[in-house]
């Protein structure tokens, strides 16, 4: 492994806000001032492919990047886009998904969609607790 590859990885193990590549570009640049984008793409896409990191596909969105590899869920602003990982909620055991329309299922992603806790303040109440006032 080479040592921006090194630098890449560990920025984004180093970070829980599921970066796009730009947003490594930016802070890999501190270490390695040098380094270009598309260095910092492709190495991203090697890293993805040998199961060091994982991609992180929004729908809609900028692809992102994950430093955590093991299988978890996603909820995402529909406002900003912030991306928080989901592990407390009870997902589907894999055993019960093997087959599948006909379909060998080997993986799966969740995204779940809302609102972030600081876009939360900025916009009107959620319908169920105007619901619930009536
Ligand atoms: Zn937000
Ligand atoms: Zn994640």
């Amino acid at each position: 492994m080479t040592r921006q590859r090194q630098v890449i990885l560990d920025e984004v193990r180093r970070s829980r806000s599921h970066p796009t590549a730009d947003e490594v570009y930016d802070r890999v640049r501190a270490f390695v001032p040098k380094i270009s984008l598309g260095t910092v793409y492709r190495n991203l896409d090697r890293l993805a492919e040998i199961g060091e990191i994982r991609r992180v596909d929004i729908a809609g969105g900028q692809r992102r990047y994950d430093g955590r590899v093991a299988e978890h869920g996603h909820v995402r602003c529909v406002v900003c886009g912030r991306v928080a990982d989901v592990d407390d909620l009870e997902l589907p055991e894999l055993g019960d998904l093997c087959e599948v329309r006909g379909y060998e299922v080997t993986g799966y992603t969740l995204e779940l969609l809302g609102y972030c806790p600081g876009c939360k303040r900025r916009k009107p109440a959620p319908l169920k607790r105007r619901r619930e006032a009536k």
